[in-house]
């Protein structure tokens, strides 16, 4: 009599499994393979998850800046203080992964100074894109304390778990740019703000996103609800990138450093031209500026790397328009050849541009409106229009456009 088949994993004999597969030496039933292939699928899963943990790239300070330069014109200053905080932070995570020392390094959360349209925000999101981390920019002006009209702090990390796919331990590491914090400055240390107290309540409720604590955030927004299930964020290691205008940030220089005129001598001794420097009196900024515009000090505590940025010339706005690598002349190129037409900028139009980009003030940000202005046109007409392959825009073309446009009714500040 022929010996009964069992399974050589689970001993089960055929008759009580559905299928028996056999091998030259063993057999296994369809419940083992069932089970193995679970296995097989939750060791590959592990694998995945710590192959991804040290998911992100370490690049030195001086490379992380070279990629800035490729997209971001001028701010050397900016771009050094950002670059090498980024990189402390990124070795900060490096240790932690480690964790066997006893010199703990901290956050270096970053609040960015410059007028508008100077590139704060872009500075934040180009290098969220060397880094390859979840990235998102939030407005501090929307922000309210819990229980108000307004969106609560968590809703900035909801906007970064949607960045990340939800994928919590991404956002973990990711980067959040918290635009105009300027705006929720106390009005009691600065006349020149017109928002009331309510500031303080948002700055103090930033403050514990800053510090790094479990948060948890309803996963498409809104108002906490009873019966939404909530994700448990930590943003220990999440980099905060702060950036504001600070309107009248300059006259709180002024004034601290005409009240110790010593300290000022001393900073001016330092740079080629004096009195440059008294137009550009951000490079002089300090903690304790913060401090007199409005921002609490525990707020400020946790944003220990300070940085500036220069309020930009015709020369910066000009390499803006032309250099960087997707430099808008550039863009405009690339939407004209695919049409099948070559677009030529003669250098008057390009001054043209720049001139009324510097008349606006609005910074870098006046450039592709007036742009638009000037090509829309043509953008409109030449599609259907198949007997042009080039065309060469010129100081009078620009200047006949843009006088038609409504950019030249508006008054120029
Ligand atoms: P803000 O300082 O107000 O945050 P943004 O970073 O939003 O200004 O700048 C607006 C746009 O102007 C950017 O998207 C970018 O295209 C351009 N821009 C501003 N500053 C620079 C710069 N220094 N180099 C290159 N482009 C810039």
């Amino acid at each position: 009599m022929a010996a009964e088949v069992t399974c050589s994993f689970c001993g089960r004999s055929k008759k009580d499994v559905d299928l028996m597969i056999s091998g030259i030496h063993a057999h296994i039933c369809d419940k083992c393979v069932t089970q193995a292939n679970t296995i097989l699928a939750e060791e590959k899963k592990n694998k995945v998850e710590a192959s991804n943990l040290p998911n992100f790239k370490l690049i030195k300070p001086r490379d992380i800046k070279k990629f800035l330069d490729e997209y971001v014109i001028g701010q050397d200053e900016a771009k050094k203080v950002m670059s090498v905080a980024v990189y402390n932070h990124y070795k900060r995570l490096m240790q932690k992964k480690i964790a066997d020392s006893d010199v703990t390094i901290e956050k270096s959360n970053i609040i960015m100074v410059g007028e508008t349209g100077t590139g704060k925000t872009y500075l934040a999101r180009t290098l969220a894109k060397i880094l390859q981390v979840p990235f998102c920019i939030a407005d501090a002006t929307v922000l309210t304390e819990a229980g108000y009209v307004g969106e609560d702090v968590e809703s900035i990390l909801t906007r970064l778990l949607q960045s990340a796919d939800y994928n919590t331990e991404a956002a973990e590491r990711g980067i959040v740019y918290i635009d105009e914090i300027d705006k929720i400055a106390r009005k009691s240390d600065n006349p020149s703000i017109t928002r009331d107290v309510s500031g303080e309540g948002v700055q103090q409720a930033l403050l514990k996103l800053l510090e790094g604590t479990s948060v948890n955030v309803p996963p498409q927004g809104g108002r906490k609800h009873p019966d939404q299930k909530m994700i448990t964020v930590n943003t220990e290691n999440i980099l905060f990138i702060c950036g504001g205008a600070f309107e009248g940030m300059s006259r709180v220089i002024a004034r601290r450093l005409n009240t110790r005129p010593l300290g000022f001598t001393a900073a001016a001794e330092h740079s080629e031209n004096a009195s440059v420097d008294r137009d550009n009196l951000l490079q002089f900024i300090s903690a304790q500026d913060l401090k007199t515009f409005g921002l609490i000090p525990e707020l400020i505590g946790r944003l220990p790397v300070l940085s500036f940025l220069n309020p930009l010339d015709s020369v910066a706005l000009k390499k803006i328009l032309t250099e960087p690598k997707n430099a808008l002349a550039k863009q405009y190129k690339k939407l004209f050849e695919m049409e099948g037409i070559e677009l030529e900028f003669k250098e008057g139009a390009l001054d043209f541009i720049v001139e009324k980009a510097a008349d606006f003030k609005l910074g870098a940000r006046g450039l592709r409106s007036i742009c638009e202005a000037i090509i829309n046109d043509a953008m409109f007409e030449l599609p259907s229009d198949k007997t042009v392959t080039k065309l060469v825009i010129n100081r009078a073309y620009a200047e006949e456009k843009f006088s038609k446009s409504h950019y030249s009714k508006l008054k120029v500040a």
